[in-house]
Formats: structure tokens, C-alpha cells, sequence
């Protein structure tokens, strides 16, 4: 139980109670209603073993300890959790005091991460609400939007602060209880997304809250209340003001982890897909049925179904195909400009993804996996000789280039008959291999077959020059 504050109720569905103010931090209004586990069905088993240890080793030294967010969540759904959350009354460095393997991290938010075997607990500190925190030094604000969020509060407090209903439920190990201040509990049985509070303020206060409520409703399958949905029309050009890497980090859960299709609508939907990809998003605006709608749609639904069957996926992959219109603009331009094309290529590659990661930074490794899928394309379609063809088939960056030709094939570019020239090529033994017809260079002037602005520009991967 939450020391003091907290009823033993019945668990039916709470009413669902409001902040006295609209930046949600009062915790005289709301009493928690306390669900039983008869109710709520969650049992220790449910939990990681490691993530009970951290929540026994908090209360053994007498510090209130949750487990919060989407572990809670997700068990109440019936979903596997992908990690377990812990909000504990202990300071960090408490925390690390506790735990043998333990690393303090975050500036804007500081937590500890405690590693147990292979996995790794967050244990945040509670936090006090803003109300609380004007004027403290830990805690800052910059234009409404929260900068530094590291003055520590009680359990009621640490509740009103966080985003979602559904994400605020808190399971107390000891009584088995599951503690509900916001409502989250009547939210998530009815799958309703609903911001804690008012939804203008706190997307103020954090833009990225925008990307999470697409996130949550595309993985959970939840409706979004009018009222969380709303605000995020008319504030979503805030997530332009996001640092990149940050950004980056919830794209990848956007993207990575099975609903990338889900996802992308949704962000579509709400107006935010332009604030992360904004030439992409004018491409996909100037031509909804083109190249670069149909290209990501195909790269997103691919990335669904290799996580689904367990195939590996990697964000250099996906990158390179929502950047791929604005690369053939590009080189175009270039190659308006006299530049010879393979140079206009490379140019264009560099460009673009300099321009992209501006907003949604991209790690090294993946932005040259994008570089070198981009660059293979027209050494795939310009086949000069076995000797080359062998070269290309060792090349370790082959089979990603090769899937992306595939992918262009699929999205109606004019290169399904090098696609299917690679597939042969691929289950050929040697023998067959030789004897197979090579150098297929594209006419000068190779058409797409699409229609419309795309299907009038020249194919770069297709130019001999390059
Ligand atoms: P996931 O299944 O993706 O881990 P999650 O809900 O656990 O979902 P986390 O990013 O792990 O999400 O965050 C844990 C919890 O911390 C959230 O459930 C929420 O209560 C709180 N939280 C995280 N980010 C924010 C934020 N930007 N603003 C307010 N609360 C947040
Ligand atoms: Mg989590």
C-alpha cells in the first residue's frame, strides 16, 4: 500500500478522477482506488524474476517500490512485457547504494538502470509534480517544455506527472495490489488511450508524449479519447523543436517492434510523420499513390512481417527506403545541374541524409548501410560480367541491396527484371551461372512504368554512366 494515502477499495471501475488543476499535480482530490488480485489476475509468476528481486531488495531496506508503466500494462492485457519498470521512494543514488551492478543515467531524467542477469530494471525515484517543483533548480522548463525533471516527490505526486492513464498504474508486490490514481485502470480494460491532464499542456511540456500516444494506440490496438487526440493536430510541429537523437530513439520503437504499419498511419494521421521525415513527407503529399508512399507502406509492412516470423530488421534498411524519393529528386536536380550522374548519386545520398538527420539523428553505423544500399542499386542494375556478378553476390552489404531492389521492384519501378535476374543468379550453381545472359545494361532513356511526375524522371540506377 501507498503509505498513508491509498484506500482499500473494491477494485470495481473507478469513476475516473481529475487533477484539481490542468498540470495534474493534487493529491488531496484523487484517492487511488486499490485493485485486488482477485480482480486485476496478476501474479508473481507473471513478473521477471529480476524485477521482483529489485522491488523485495527497495522494500527490505524500507523504501516504498513499484512496478509501474507498461510491465503493469501490458500484464493486465494479457501481453508478454518487453521490460519491467520500477518506481521506487529511494533516491538514485540510493539505488545504486543497493545494487551491485547499477549505472546512474540521464540528465534530463535521472534513473538507475540495475542490471540482474541479462536484464536490466529502470528504477525512477518518484517524481514531484510541476507545482511542486516551481522554481527548484532540478527542475526547468524552457518555453512550457520540461527540461530537467529531477525534483523527487511521493507516490501520489509521481503518478499525476506521468503521460498516459494506462501507464500509471502501480503494482505493490507485497499486498499484490494494483494502485490506481488517474484512472488508468477502467482506460486500459476499455482500451482507451487518455493523456493524465490537460492534453495541450503536457504535449507542451513534452512533444515526444505525441509520438508515445501513437505509439501505445498503434501496439495496443486502443482508441485515442478525442481529447488526447485533438491537442496533437494542432501541436504536432512542436516535435520539430525534439533533439534528434531523442527522436531517434522513439522511432525506433515506432518502427522496430512490430506495428511500423500501425504506426506510420497513425502518425500520418495525426500530421506527424512530416515533423520526423519532412521530405518524405512532401514527397508522400505531392503524390499519395507514388513512389515514396508505396515504398515506405512495402518497407514498413516487410519490417512488420520479418519481426513476426523472427527474422532480423535493421533501421539502415527502413531508412533507406523512406529516403529513397528524395535521393532520385535530388541526384535529378543534380544531374540538371551537368553534375555525371554517379557523382550526382553519391552526392544526393550524402545530402539527403545530412538534411534528415537534422531531425531524427541516425547512428553511423545504419546511415552507411543506407549509403551502401543506396549505391549498389545501379551496380545491380548495370551487370558488367560474371567476374562483377560474383563480386556483388559476396558483397556483404548484397543482400539488403538486393531485398531493396526487390522492394523498388514491388513499388513499380522498371527494375523487376534485374530483380529477377539477382534471384536467379542466386539459386544457379556455377554451371548455370556462366551461362546465363550478363551485361543487361538499361537503354539510355528507360521509362518507369508508373505513371505520373516519378515515371517522367530518368532512372539514375539505370544510367550507363554510373
Ligand atoms: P514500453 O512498453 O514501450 O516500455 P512504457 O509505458 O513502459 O512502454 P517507458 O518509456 O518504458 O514506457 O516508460 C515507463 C513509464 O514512465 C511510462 O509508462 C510512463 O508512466 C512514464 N513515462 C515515460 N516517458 C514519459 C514521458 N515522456 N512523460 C511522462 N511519463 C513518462
Ligand atoms: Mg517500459
Amino acid at each position: 500500500m501507498p503509505s498513508g494515502t491509498a484506500q482499500h477499495g473494491t477494485g470495481r471501475t473507478p469513476t475516473h478522477p481529475q487533477p484539481s488543476n490542468s498540470s495534474g499535480v493534487d493529491s488531496t482530490i484523487a484517492q487511488p482506488i486499490v485493485i485486488p488480485p482477485s480482480e486485476h489476475g496478476i501474479s508473481d509468476a507473471d513478473i521477471s524474476g529480476g524485477a521482483l528481486k529489485v522491488l523485495e531488495t527497495l522494500t527490505d531496506a524500507g523504501h516504498g517500490a513499484y512496478l509501474v508503466g507498461g510491465g503493469v500494462r501490458d500484464l493486465l492485457l494479457g501481453l508478454k512485457p518487453k521490460d519491467f519498470d520500477v518506481a521506487t521512494a529511494a533516491t538514485p543514488e540510493t539505488v545504486r547504494s543497493l545494487f551491485r551492478s547499477c549505472r546512474l543515467i540521464g540528465r534530463r531524467f535521472r534513473l538507475a538502470h540495475v542490471r540482474m542477469g541479462r536484464e536490466i530494471i529502470e528504477v525512477a525515484t518518484f517524481r514531484a509534480g510541476s507545482d511542486t517543483s516551481a522554481g527548484d533548480p532540478d527542475h526547468q522548463r524552457v518555453d512550457g517544455r520540461i527540461v530537467r525533471d529531477n525534483v523527487y516527490g511521493t507516490l501520489e505526486e509521481d503518478a499525476w506527472r506521468r503521460d498516459f492513464t494506462a501507464n500509471c498504474l502501480y503494482y505493490d508486490h507485497r499486498e499484490r495490489t494494483v494502485i490506481d490514481f488517474t484512472g488508468g485502470y477502467a482506460d486500459a480494460r476499455e482500451r482507451r488511450l487518455r493523456v493524465i491532464g490537460s492534453a495541450a499542456e503536457r504535449y507542451r511540456e513534452d512533444p515526444v508524449r505525441m509520438l508515445r500516444a501513437v505509439r501505445f494506440a498503434g501496439k495496443l490496438g486502443f482508441d485515442i479519447e478525442s481529447g488526447t487526440s485533438d491537442a496533437i493536430h494542432d501541436l504536432a510541429p512542436l516535435i520539430e523543436d525534439m533533439p534528434p537523437a531523442r527522436l531517434y530513439e522513439e522511432v525506433f520503437k515506432l518502427f522496430m517492434a512490430g506495428a511500423a504499419r500501425a504506426n506510420y498511419e497513425l502518425l500520418r494521421r495525426y500530421g506527424l510523420f512530416g515533423h520526423l521525415f519532412p521530405e518524405t513527407g512532401a514527397c508522400i503529399e505531392a503524390e499519395p499513390d507514388g513512389v515514396a508512399a508505396t515504398l515506405a507502406g512495402r518497407a514498413l509492412d516487410s519490417t512488420d512481417a520479418r519481426i513476426a516470423s523472427g527474422r532480423p530488421v535493421t533501421p539502415g534498411f527502413l531508412f533507406a527506403a523512406l529516403l529513397w524519393e528524395p535521393v532520385l529528386r535530388d541526384s535529378e536536380a543534380c544531374i540538371a545541374r551537368g553534375m555525371p550522374h554517379l557523382r550526382a548519386w553519391d552526392a544526393a545520398g550524402a545530402d539527403v541524409i545530412e538534411r534528415q538527420v537534422q531531425h531524427v539523428s541516425l547512428p553511423r553505423r545504419f546511415s552507411l548501410m543506407v549509403r551502401e544500399i543506396w549505391g549498389l542499386q545501379p551496380r545491380l542494375v548495370n551487370r558488367r560480367g560474371h567476374g562483377a556478378a560474383s563480386r556483388l553476390l559476396a558483397h556483404p552489404r548484397f543482400r539488403a541491396a538486393y531485398d531493396f531492389l526487390l522492394l523498388r521492384a514491388e513499388s513499380g519501378e522498371d527494375v523487376a527484371e534485374h530483380a529477377r535476374w539477382w534471384t536467379r543468379i542466386q539459386e544457379a550453381d556455377d554451371g548455370e551461372r556462366r551461362s546465363m545472359p550478363e551485361d543487361r545494361r538499361a537503354p539510355k532513356r528507360r521509362r518507369r512504368r508508373r505513371r505520373g511526375r516519378a515515371a517522367a524522371r530518368p532512372e539514375p540506377t539505370g544510367q550507363p554512366a554510373m
